[in-house]
């Protein structure tokens, strides 16, 4: 990145202070994008890799898609797989978020829930929508990815992002990684970024509770500064914080910590892995999610089972 640029591309997301020693290997990851959404593994690769490292309990979160999950042939092996989602939901309205998003994780969602899949469907169409109006913007900057995007070949149920176009732009030349064609091309303020279209915060959570899963609110540092946003959040039925992030310092960590204490919401984790930056396994030497989250996550889907069946 230029000098001129101090900022990370991903400074919501990366808090800066004493990092985390894992005490051992973390067993969870709740929080992982595969090939059918903007990661680069496709699905097996990942479990393998997540195995490989002693991960038990992983969750697929691929952006308004469960095709990665669905896709997994059946093992009964290590780890357990969590069929989950992202939703980028729109949250304009709210002052002072970064790009105008908050991220909803959808953790243990029935992937059989033909409402949900319909939520999820239409997702999907408004992110095809706005990754060839960004296609069409940087032709009309001379960052033509025509070419590129000719050559895509997505997976059946797959969904299109920002990262992908990012990773075109450097195939093509016009950006030396992912990381900066983020920074100077398609992030918000910058010339090749256009607004997302798609449900809000109290839509996505309605929609993961009605399909069985826990709404977990995402890399979401400020929630101890912001704590009366995420209290509404929890009026509206968040029941997650993801408060293990790989990306946080302890200063965060603890400070989340006790957030989701007060506010009686599981305290989730993850490794927002991607691939552009890393081995899953190198992702993973950073991560550490406590073994008790396990029991607290299986607990809550209980909880919401019970709510959405007659039993
Ligand atoms: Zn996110
Ligand atoms: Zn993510």
């Amino acid at each position: 990145m230029s000098g001129s640029e101090p900022e990370r591309p991903d400074p919501y997301r990366t808090t800066h202070g004493e990092r985390l020693v894992p005490p051992h290997p973390s067993q969870i990851d709740l929080h992982t994008h595969t090939d059918r959404s903007d990661g680069l593994l496709p699905p097996a690769r990942l479990v393998a890799e997540a195995a490989a490292v002693g991960v038990r309990l992983l969750a697929i979160t691929d952006h308004d898609t469960l095709a990665g999950f669905r896709d997994l042939p059946a093992s009964d092996r290590p780890p357990i797989v969590i069929p989950g989602v992202e939703i980028n939901s729109v949250a304009e309205a709210i002052e002072g978020l970064r790009e105008g998003e908050l991220h909803i994780l959808g953790l243990g969602v029935d992937p059989d829930d033909e409402a949900f899949e319909a939520i999820l469907t239409e997702q999907r169409a408004r992110r095809v929508e706005r990754f060839f109006r960004i296609v069409r913007r940087l032709r009309s900057l001379g960052l033509s990815i025509d070419d590129q995007v000719a050559g895509l070949e997505p997976a059946a149920g797959a969904s299109l992002g920002r990262p992908q176009i990012a990773r075109l732009l450097v195939a093509a030349g016009h950006a030396a990684s992912v990381d900066d064609a983020m920074a100077r091309i398609l992030g918000r303020g910058r010339p090749g970024y256009e607004p997302r279209a798609g449900i809000g915060p109290d839509a996505a959570i309605r929609a993961i509770r009605a399909a069985g899963g826990l709404a977990v609110l995402a890399h979401f540092a400020e929630a101890n500064e912001r704590r009366d946003l995420v209290a509404e959040l929890k009026e509206l039925g968040l029941g997650g914080l993801e408060v293990h992030y790989r990306h946080f310092s302890v200063a965060t960590i603890t400070a989340l910590q006790q957030v989701a204490r007060e506010l009686s919401l599981v305290p989730t984790g993850g490794s927002d892995y991607h691939g552009d930056r890393e081995t899953y396994a190198e992702a993973h030497a950073a991560l550490y999610v406590p073994d008790g989250v396990a029991e607290l996550l299986h607990a809550a889907l209980r909880r919401s089972a019970g709510l959405t069946t007659s039993e």
